[in-house]
């Protein structure tokens, strides 16, 4: 019999968490485990060294055969695995594009039709085995929210769905002790407007609006420690606002940062995070000025505006030019591009191709209606202060991150 699912998610978040994984396992060693895991992550996050013996012990059967940014090839190959295996636990551990990975493939693996599945066409999904997420990043927050990216064919998809939700999360600040700068800031630039988006987005709700309170204070009064003298303290403080952040998205989703930002990561190769924050400060200016004539939440303009006045509050800003001064100095001091030209990005054909691909489905949840006009503007803006460019080596520029780190 299949272990029967829980209806919400069990957190373990604190240093040494990763030590409760044999408890949650529990004592009986013959339940067989597929473990979907980013090999590179595994090692580096010091997990490897800390759960071998562990899964050593147990019928566990490894699938690490999977790209960046997950595509349906990858999941597909994982779906063999499993029925190779019929695991009663998946294990994911890695960053998004691990976690999305594994709820996939156990969710996807009881159909006979997981591409129509996923694109919509057929039965929704189903799991039968119990899904353990444990992430070596603080960013995407995959391991709080019911929904996963896939790409079929260049084109991407998000699988929505209860059964996607984790039964546990196993969140151990210890293991993202040696990221590098470059994918700390990456990484917690999507918490951080995961957690702004989720305040202005027209699924906004008294509860999403308590984690996205609570996780911009932790993301934007940690994430420059955290990415320049990382401490253990600072990295719980990340591993919070992450999953704080995709506690409250999964109940709002995402609105236009995100949007715009899946083309400028598939062609520009600029990580999720980055590519997300870049059009942060104009879509903050834009949804501002929303008005009842303009405005798609049914709770009309004053609704927004007032918890756009939250989200100041959260930055510790008393204006919105205050707000947008912050977080421009927020992304300077991490060494990120501010907006798209920063990154190099300035052809006008650029800029209608992110347009052109934008998911209008999603745009619906962004609280002001936008026209293809106004997204180019949103993308061909520049801030009025000049960028900084320091010296410090601890201030690298986007194009030298590593491509990996985007989850999408
Ligand atoms: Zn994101």
């Amino acid at each position: 019999m299949p272990t029967p699912l829980m209806t919400y998610l069990n957190t373990i978040l604190r240093p040494g968490a990763l030590d409760e994984l044999e408890s949650v396992l529990g004592d009986d060693l013959s339940p067989s485990i597929l473990a979907v895991i980013d090999k590179t992550a595994y090692v580096h996050s010091g997990a490897c060294a800390r759960i071998e013996g562990l899964l050593a012990l147990r019928r566990t059967h490894v699938f690490t055969d999977f790209e960046p940014n997950p595509k349906i090839e990858d999941v597909l190959r994982g779906i063999m695995v499993y029925k190779s295996c019929a695991p009663q636990i998946i294990l994911a551990i890695g960053g998004g594009t691990a976690i999305d990975t594994a709820k996939l493939i156990s969710c996807l693996a009881h159909t006979d039709a997981p591409i129509n599945v996923v694109q919509g066409r057929d039965v929704t999904p189903s799991r039968q085995a119990r899904l353990i997420a444990i992430p070596t990043t603080a960013g995407t927050g995959s391991e709080a929210t019911q929904f996963a990216v896939v790409y079929i064919d260049g084109q991407k998809y998000s699988l929505d769905h209860s059964t996607l939700l984790p039964d546990v999360a196993i969140i151990d600040p210890s293991l993202m002790q040696s990221l590098p700068p470059a994918v700390t800031a990456a990484t917690g630039l999507d918490a951080l407007c995961q957690a702004i988006e989720s305040i202005w987005a027209v699924n906004a709700n008294d509860e999403s609006i308590e984690y996205a309170d609570q996780a911009i204070e932790l993301a934007y009064g940690s994430l420059a420690e955290a990415t320049r003298h990382p401490t253990l303290e600072t990295r719980g403080a990340m591993c919070r606002a992450s999953h704080l952040a995709g506690q409250a998205i999964n109940i709002t989703r995402t609105t236009a940062c995100h949007a715009l930002s899946y083309a400028i990561t598939s062609t520009h190769g600029i990580p999720h995070g980055i590519a997300v924050a870049m059009t942060l400060i104009p879509v903050l200016r834009f949804n501002v000025a929303v008005c009842d004539d303009d405005c798609t939440d049914p709770r009309g303009a004053e609704a927004v505006r007032s918890r756009i006045a939250r989200l100041l509050k959260s930055l510790g800003a008393l204006t919105v030019d205050d707000a947008c001064d912050k977080l421009q100095r927020l992304l300077q001091d991490i060494g990120c591009p501010v907006c798209l030209s920063h990154a190099g990005i300035t052809s006008p054909s650029a800029v209608s191709e992110i347009v052109q691909s934008v998911n209008v489905q999603r745009m619906l949840n962004n609280p002001r209606v936008t026209t293809p006009s106004i997204l180019s503007e949103i993308l061909r803006w520049t801030p009025a202060i000049p960028d900084s460019s320091p010296d410090d080596p601890e201030h690298q520029h986007a194009s030298s991150l590593p491509h990996h780190v985007s989850h999408l």
